[in-house]
């Protein structure tokens, strides 16, 4: 193993900071060194690559319509919203796949609704918004992200993704 090290310059807060990588051959590693100091390719330092992170990925969540979160303390409530907006951002398909099933879903004849619930081993009910949210807690690929588009309790939110990273 031989280590390679570069110093880099964050261009965000100025500081400086390594960048290690591990290669099989000291020739490798130098060969790797000389290229990146050429190409500099790392302009964040860790901090503000993770703070540029978060902020895109609540941008990315503000464009979806969010239950507001509330919970036992402002930290608690910052937690889970960073949970929540890390999931969304990185789970769009799922977001959009239970917005088109929603609204496909509310256009159907009550006889369709009927037949559907009972094929899918749900309990048909006049209420559209109760058969939508047992369908998708139980279809695990959905769960999550429905629990994103619905759930307000920073506890459940915090529970619930913790373990997705
Ligand atoms: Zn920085």
């Amino acid at each position: 193993m031989a280590k390679a090290t570069i110093r880099c310059k964050c261009e965000q807060c100025g500081r400086d900071f390594d960048k290690v990588k591990y290669f099989r051959s000291g020739k490798d590693a130098d060969h790797w060194a000389e290229w990146a100091k050429s190409v500099e390719p790392y302009t964040l330092c860790i901090d503000c690559y993770r703070a540029d992170q978060e902020a895109q990925e609540a941008a990315k969540a503000a464009e979806y319509e969010l239950p507001v979160i509330s919970g036992k303390s402002d930290k608690q409530i910052d937690y889970a919203s960073k949970l929540r907006a890390r999931y969304v951002s990185r789970h769009d398909s799922e977001i959009k796949q239970i917005q088109e099933i929603t609204a496909k879903y509310k256009t159907m004849e009550e006889a369709e609704k009927k037949a559907l619930a009972k094929s899918s081993g749900l309990t048909y009910d006049e209420d559209d918004n109760i058969v939508l949210a047992e369908g998708f807690k139980r279809t695990r690929r959905l769960a999550d992200a429905y629990l994103c588009l619905t759930e307000s309790d920073a506890g459940t939110i915090i529970e619930t993704l913790r373990y997705h990273y």
